[in-house]
Order: structure tokens, then sequence, then C-alpha cells
């Protein structure tokens, strides 16, 4: 099967560092797209993309059971290298791996990164994600457009590297001449909708303008992540012109800048600890805000209301109590007593009359007494007890 090839690759518009690597050594394509903290990230994707190389070349793969296997080598190298360096501990990566022969396309795959199939000009999905959404709308809970949005999007539920076994998802599909078959990494995909990659897939013969082009849209959408698209036409058997790359493996280590975020990167490859530190990290935001919000709230209110003996009192803080708590500092005792307070005052005072200052509640008080010697005048009673 002849077969002419494209690849691009490109960090992104948002990363400090490219973690995915590719693989480009015919008859064998693959992504890998890694994740973790500090150079982890690169380190598994790149590990991921040289055991299959090494492993290719010291036995050829024929079958797809070889292929599998190739791909759980590269599962155990990863897993090796953490477990023998703290600093690389939980990274991870996908890997989506492409062995064409005379039978077709022979597809081993683990994570969110995906293969495609363009024939006749419409584009299929090969590969299933291996995602928390996929899960949920493989299960009914989610529609397709809703897991496009998904907040846990990117949580991944297989991966190479963070476990010493990995189950490999194995797919084959007969392909001829004229097939188009794009890998990517979900730099792409999160980014560029199926229409618009079937379209630049179908259009030109030339795979390496298609690759830098999706590449392109996929910055031109935001570029949240790195973007890694291998394209590949597929040509009558023996003829036309050697593949457009020469056979060579290229892994895109980093241009060295590790500024990612490692509490989050760490976490990456396991989905039940990255959901933690979300968690976590919500749980403090809360925390800090609702201090800062009482804090400013209390700081900012007033209130008039009776204290324990039944006297009118201003208040700092407010009248409300919140779970079982009170918020609310004596500011002044004014010696009215409760029995004194005209009735058009009472219900206000017993709930709790608030004020924005201080000064707004001295000036209730003094109404409320100008109120009650009115009524002491009018009715010829003792005045009240003021201070
Ligand atoms: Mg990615």
């Amino acid at each position: 099967m002849n077969v002419a090839v494209g690849a691009q690759t490109h960090v992104g518009r948002v990363r400090q560092r490219n973690e995915d690597s590719y693989l480009l050594e015919e008859p064998l394509y693959a992504v890998a797209d890694g994740m973790g903290g500090h150079t982890a990230g690169d380190v598994a994707s790149a590990t991921a993309v040289e055991t299959i190389s090494n492993g290719a070349r010291a036995a050829h793969p024929e079958t797809p059971e070889d292929l599998a296997q190739l791909v759980t080598r590269a599962n155990e190298a990863i897993w090796e290298k953490a477990r023998s360096d703290p600093s690389l501990r939980g990274m991870g990566t996908t890997c989506t791996l492409l062995m064409i022969d005379g039978e077709g396309a022979h597809i081993a795959h683990v994570g969110d990164s995906r293969a495609y199939l363009l024939r006749d000009g419409s584009l299929r999905q090969l590969t299933e994600d291996h995602t928390l959404v996929e899960r949920m709308v493989r299960e009914g809970r989610l529609s397709a457009d809703e897991a496009a949005r998904h907040p846990q999007r990117s949580v991944i539920t297989r991966t190479l590297g963070v476990d010493p076994n990995v189950q490999v998802d194995l797919l084959h599909e007969t392909i001829g001449a004229g097939d188009r078959i794009l890998l990517a990494s979900d730099g792409l995909t999160a980014m560029v909708g199926a229409n618009e990659i079937e379209h630049v897939l179908a259009e030109g013969d030339d795979p390496q303008e298609a690759a830098d082009r999706l590449v392109e849209m996929a910055n031109e959408a935001g570029g949240e992540d790195n973007v890694t698209v291998l394209v590949l036409h597929v040509g009558k058997e023996g003829s036309g012109s050697p593949p457009r790359h020469a056979p060579a493996r290229l892994d895109t280590r980093p241009g060295a800048d590790p500024q990612v975020d490692p509490t989050a990167s760490a976490a990456a490859g396991r989905p039940w600890l990255r959901r933690a530190v979300w968690t976590l990290a919500v749980l403090i935001v809360l925390a800090v805000a609702a201090t800062v919000t009482v804090r400013w709230v209390l700081s900012n209110s007033w209130f008039v209301g009776l204290n324990e003996d039944g006297v009118v009192t201003i208040y700092q803080g407010i009248p409300e109590e919140i779970a079982g708590r009170t918020f609310a500092d004596e500011d002044r005792v004014t010696g009215i007593q409760e029995e004194d307070l005209p009735q058009s005052f009472r219900d206000d005072i017993e709930e709790g009359r608030k004020f924005d200052s201080s000064a707004e509640a001295e000036a209730y008080i003094s109404n409320l007494e100008d109120r009650i010697q009115e009524i002491e005048e009018a009715t010829d009673r003792p005045r009240a007890r003021r201070q």
C-alpha cells in the first residue's frame, strides 16, 4: 500500500511546552499526547514513541497482536521510568498507533487522541475516546453536544504509564486507494469541529498542506492545547511516488520552559486524583471567598436591636444567625427599654433594623428618642430613662 504522509505539531497558543510526540516510521504512524508535571508529559509521550520505534526495529510487527504488544511495552517503559524517578510520578500519555499493511489499517489505541477515516468525502471516527464524558455518552447520560462542552471533557479514563497494566483497544479497517486517514491529539479535535476537519481532509492532494491547515485552524480557534496531526493519503498498490516524508521518527521534544502547573498536570493522568485536586481547589476558593465576603459584609453592616436585657442596642454586623452562629458586635447600648418602644418602632427593632453605617443607626436612635419624648409629653407619662 502506497501512502503519502503529512505531519505537523505545534505547542498551541496557551501552553508553555509541547508534550505531544509523534511517530512516522513506515509502516507505523502514531500520535502520543503526554501529561504530567514539569517535563514528565514530554518524557511520557517521547518514551512511548521511542519504545514503539525500538520494538518495531527489533521485531517487525506483522499482526494486530504485535501492535498491541508494542503499546503494552511502551506502557511498561513509562511506568518503570515514573517509578524510578519521583519527579516523573503520575506521568502518562495517550497513544494511537496505526500500522498499514496489505490487509488495511490496524490501530492500537489508548486515551483520547483519535484516528479518523475519510472515505468518499465523508469522515468517520475510528477510535473511541477513553474519557469520562465518552463513557457518559455511551451510557446515555450525556449527549454528544453536551460532551463537547463538558467541563470534565479532558478527564481521561485510560492512559499509558499510570498503571503496570493497560488495556489496549485493537481496531482493523480495510482501506483502499483514495482513503485518507487522520491521527490527531485532542488539541485538534477539541478546537476544530468534525465538519471542518472533513472539509480540509477532502480538499487538495497534499497531505502536508492538510496537516498544516488543521494545526492552523486549531490555533485560530484558540489553540488551547498542544496540537499534533498526521494525515495519510492512501494510493494505489505499488504506484506513485514514495512517501512525502522519508521514514523518520520524530518526537517533539520540549523547548525548555517548565511553567506548567505541576499540581494539575501531575494529576492529569489519574482521573480520581485530578478530581480530588479540583474539588479541594474549589473548596479552598469558596472558603476564602466566603470569609472575605463575610468580613466585608460585617464591616459595612449595622443594625439596631435588643440586647439580652431587652435594651435597645446598636450592633455592627447582621441580626441573622447563620448555621447557628451570630455575626454581631455591640457598638452602643442606648438605655432605651423595650417596654418604652412605640409600636411603630417595636417590630423593626425586635427583628433588627439594618443600616449601612453607624451614623444612620445613630440618626434612627435619635428619631426614636424624639418619638418617645413626644408620646410621653402627650400622655404625661414620666420620661423615658436615658443615659
Ligand atoms: Mg492534549
